[in-house]
């Protein structure tokens, strides 16, 4: 059994308790995992403070900063394939797909790199004389980072890289859920030579670890990726300090086919976003809204490409779809199809588990035309798409937009004009058009109502782990008259 360690104050330790990782795609016990519990994440917190103002990191210029970020980047490009296969291994989540990703995880620390010296403050033109005034852009202080199990080392890398360029300090915590690519992930900060305490790596539970280090008293700022749920507990224990919360949430994405589309490829896009990473993707298009007179071909189309999805280990290149990360996830996602199916939505293909070990289900296309589903509304984080149809653009904007969430959406169509209306029209913060899933370090993403708010990625990222300072001062040496001499 592989036992790993977390990152605390430069240290590698043990932890106060230790609990076992599952392997997704045999139901086993594989690796042994520390703990973190309020005293850890105290430590933690205390380290990252020190280390923010009176440790090597308060005297490190931006430049320098930005060397150890490309050390860092070079690290994880090089590491890229042990990562992946820590990530395949303990979250289930495809060979194939955590090499691609962790390989890209690299150019966002390279991004960020390259970001560091470029965070200027500015010189205001005040409307008085003898008087300098300058803003000051430093640190937002000592951040907490919170991930779900699903690519923790790119939603860590959106939220460190940034950070790091930026001059502040943080605590990770991995999720309990498959935490080992984080973990290890810390040898290499350490390797890259960050000053002790500037990054520290725990993980542990939700209401013990992730509510200690939610509601320090030296956390300024929480960085959040998961379900809106956890996240209502975050902004609760966020206000104890008035901490301010940068929030990553789910979502239920529509992903619009019009009949003039080049239904081929839209299909592959279709067929990716939402089986892609086994529909564990906050992005996953997992709403399809299709014009009617198409609907009929466009759901043959998929239903061979998902019947056609090669299951299996997910340690194997030739595998499409993997499990699910829990057995917990396996169950939801089996209990909200059964409630739809109950609800009237009808199975076009998939629906069931997998027999066997591991924490398998099949590739599901539900057709939810004229019933109330919940899978429409719900987020099943899981391989389930839900179809509906319409007659005009303004149903299916209207469709699109019939949801709480708004992190992502997809419109396929050859007409440019309203292709416009719709990028216009769709509340989300993310339009892709005639293509899906797209990311870069340039390119912020977030979401909008209870997909979250603040933006990762880009330049914005980076000053929002800064703050303003106002400086004001005075150049003439005349001395300050006296306020209470009448003249
Ligand atoms: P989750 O909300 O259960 O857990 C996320 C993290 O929060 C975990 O590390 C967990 O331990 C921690 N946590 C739990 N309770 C906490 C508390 N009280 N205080 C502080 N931290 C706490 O999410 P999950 O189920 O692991 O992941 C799935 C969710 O994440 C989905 O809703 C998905 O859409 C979302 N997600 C969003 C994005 C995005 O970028 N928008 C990306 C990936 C996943």
């Amino acid at each position: 059994m592989q036992r790993f360690q977390y990152y605390i104050d430069g240290e590698f330790l043990d932890g106060e308790a230790r609990f076992q990782s599952i392997d997704p795609a045999t139901g086993d016990v594989w690796a042994d995992m520390p703990e973190a519990r309020e005293s850890d994440v105290d430590r933690a917190v205390n380290a990252a403070e020190k280390a923010l103002y009176d440790g090597p990191w308060a005297k490190t210029t931006a430049t320098q900063r930005g060397k150890l970020l490309y050390k860092l980047a070079d690290l994880v490009a090089a590491n890229a394939q042990k990562l992946a296969e820590l990530e395949t291994r303990d979250t289930g989540k495809i060979i194939r797909e955590t090499s691609a990703q962790i390989a890209y995880v690299a150019d966002y620390y390279r991004y960020y790199a390259g970001l560091a010296d470029k965070i200027e403050g500015s010189y205001l033109p005040i409307d008085k004389p003898d008087m300098d005034v300058w803003l000051r852009r430093e640190p937002i202080g000592v951040v907490a980072m919170m991930v779900p199990w699903n690519s923790q080392l790119f939603l860590s890398a959106v939220k460190i890289g940034p950070a790091l360029a930026a001059g502040c300090t943080m605590v990770v915590k991995a999720s309990e859920d498959g935490p080992a690519p984080l973990l290890e992930f810390a040898r290499l900060v350490h390797e890259a030579g960050f000053p002790a305490g500037v990054v520290n790596i725990i993980t542990g539970f939700g209401p013990s670890c992730g509510a200690a280090l939610g509601r320090h008293p030296k956390v300024v700022h929480i960085a959040f990726t998961g379900g809106p749920e956890t996240a209502r507990h975050v902004v609760r224990n966020s206000a104890e300090n008035l901490a301010s919360t940068s929030l990553e949430l789910g979502g239920k994405s529509p992903f619009i086919v019009f009949a003039d589309a080049d239904l081929e490829s839209a299909a592959n896009a279709q067929v990716a976003g939402i089986f892609a990473a086994t529909g564990q993707s906050c992005v996953a298009g997992s709403r399809l809204i299709v014009e009617r007179s198409v609907k009929d071909a466009f759901l043959s189309i998929i239903k061979r490409k998902a019947e056609a999805i090669r299951i299996g280990s997910p340690l194997e290149m030739a595998t499409e779809v993997g499990p699910l990360a829990t057995k917990r996830q396996q169950d939801h996602v089996a209990a909200l199809v059964d409630k739809s199916v109950q609800s009237g939505a009808r199975l076009v293909t998939g629906g069931q588990k997998l027999d066997g070990d591991g924490y398998y289900f099949q590739p599901t296309i539900l057709d939810c035309d004229g019933v109330t589903s919940p899978s429409l509304a719900e987020e099943f984080f899981g391989p389930v798409l839900s179809v509906v149809s319409f007659e005009t653009e303004a149903e299916a904007l209207k469709l699109a937009n019939d949801t709480r969430y708004g992190l992502a959406s997809g419109v396929f169509t050859q007409n440019l004009t309203r292709a416009h209306r719709l990028m216009k029209g769709i509340r989300a913060g993310v339009v892709w058009v005639n293509t899906y899933r797209a990311v870069s370090p340039i390119a912020p993403f977030g979401g909008f109502r209870l997909s979250g708010q603040g933006r990762e990625g880009g330049l914005a990222a980076a000053l929002d782990y800064t703050r303003t300072k106002t400086i004001w001062l005075r150049t003439s040496d005349d001395p300050i008259p006296d306020p209470f001499v009448m003249r």
